[in-house]
């Protein structure tokens, strides 16, 4: 056996396999050719079918007819098994279609989507009973009813345990009384899942999650609300007054829904973070074609010094994240619950995605700041994530506990 170093290897051939090859394609070990090809599926529809109406979405918000079709391909049920009209794949399925919908130029429309398959709709696959997988699970696959998520509510975001929308029994029924705020897809949605209290006096074991549907009398859109960024994506304060539900409208178990919110928040996150990074790629990538073509000084800016810097700095964050949301994820798809390092990944990924995204603004000068090349979008949509989902300061606390403090 010869080693790298032996003089016995041929001069021109170690020359060859010494040189860095900067462009060439390495698949992570976490994707099979199955998964490129569904890369490059997801990847040419988002490019074809949705980025020419970003510019359009952006001041009117993305249309419903998205659902039906990205359902009709598949995309809304990649990992949900085949019965319900998934496609039986993967976690990792789920991570390619975030991963892929930036190249929509739209993070609103990226959240909206992800709301509804990654956020709304897998504590109905995980903790539904069948009927409520075949009213819910099976028209949100096929994108024939759209979901979002209520958990967050005007006095009581971070601090899940101190929602007041209160559910009580009613002989077979349930009456909720409460609001919702910042609710993504809340004013198209067409059921919601709805994190209440139902015993005040149980601590954590008080919550119960319901199938709301959102044409019930006494559900309110009461009003959609102005953002810094995201405008793609529709975002509702919403009230429930007397609105009364069967009591098979309970979404798991009776009492446990702060639980079963906690496990979704995980697979939000994971999710999240897997689109920061693809949305941080993706401005760098725009941001170092500007950098080669626009000159100063008789160079190219990206020659200078300072600038190339700036790139590395930026590829290195990208990559370290990317690594963190692959490892992570990789343990996710097998059988783990590794909260700690969701939380790092989220809140790394949301971070470091709107570090890049500013100095993509500082490369581009005067036009990072001109709405037409859409950095600046970029990075106002970025810095959602650090809000969403948890905080910053949330996801600091989730992994501090975690180590007994
Ligand atoms: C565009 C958008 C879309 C959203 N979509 C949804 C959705 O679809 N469904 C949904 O339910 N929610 C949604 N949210 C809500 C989002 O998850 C919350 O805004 C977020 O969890 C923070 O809650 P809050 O806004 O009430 O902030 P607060 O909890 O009031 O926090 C305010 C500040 O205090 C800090 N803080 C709070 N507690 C602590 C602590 N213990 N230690 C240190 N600092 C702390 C926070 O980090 C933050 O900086 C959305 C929000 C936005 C902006």
């Amino acid at each position: 056996m010869s080693s790298p170093a032996s003089p016995a290897v041929d001069a021109a051939a170690s020359e060859a396999v010494l040189k860095p090859d900067h462009s060439a394609h390495r698949r992570h070990f976490i994707f099979t050719e199955e998964h490129d090809r569904l890369r490059e599926s997801i990847g040419n529809f988002v490019t074809k079918e949705l980025a020419p109406h970003a510019e359009r979405w952006e001041e009117e918000t993305f249309e419903d007819w998205v659902f039906p079709r990205m359902g009709e391909l598949g995309f809304l049920g990649l990992s949900y098994p085949e019965e319900y009209g998934g496609q039986g794949g993967d976690y990792y399925a789920n991570l390619i279609l975030a991963e892929e919908m930036p190249k929509s130029n739209s993070g609103g429309l990226a959240m909206g989507i992800a709301v509804h398959t990654d956020m709304a709709t897998p504590p109905v696959h995980l903790f539904g009973t069948e009927k409520q997988k075949q009213d819910y699970l099976v028209p949100s696959i096929k994108g024939e009813k759209i979901s979002c998520l209520g958990i967050t509510e005007p006095d009581a975001g971070s601090d899940v345990s101190a929602i007041k929308t209160r559910a009580v029994r009613d002989g077979a029924e349930w009456v909720i009384n409460g609001s919702k705020t910042y609710i993504t897809n809340g004013l198209r949605a067409d059921y919601i899942v709805l994190v209440t209290k139902t015993d005040p006096d149980a601590g954590y074991d008080g919550f119960t999650l319901f199938l709301v549907d959102m044409d019930l009398p006494g559900v309110i859109r009461e009003k959609k609300l102005e953002k810094l960024g995201m405008h793609a994506s529709d975002t509702a304060l919403l009230a429930f007054q007397d609105v009364r539900v069967p009591a098979d409208a309970v979404l798991g178990e009776e009492g446990k829904g702060f639980y079963h919110i906690m496990w979704e928040l995980q697979v939000e996150r994971l999710i999240g973070a897997a689109g920061c990074v693809a949305g941080a790629q993706r401005c760098f990538d725009r941001t170092l074609q500007y950098a080669k073509e626009r000159h100063a000084f008789g160079r190219s800016i990206g020659h200078f010094q300072v600038i190339r810097h700036k790139f590395a700095e930026m590829a290195t964050k990208i990559e370290s994240a990317r690594q963190l949301v692959y490892t992570t994820a990789w343990r996710h798809q097998n059988g783990e619950y590794p909260v700690r390092e969701i939380s790092m990944a989220k809140l790394y990924a949301s971070r470091i995605a709107v570090e890049v995204a500013d100095d993509c603004i500082q490369v581009h000068g005067g036009a990072g700041y001109m709405r037409e090349y859409g950095v600046e979008r970029v990075w106002r949509d970025m810095r959602l994530n650090r809000i969403g989902a948890g905080t910053d300061e949330i996801m600091l606390d989730v992994i501090g506990r975690s180590y007994g403090l």
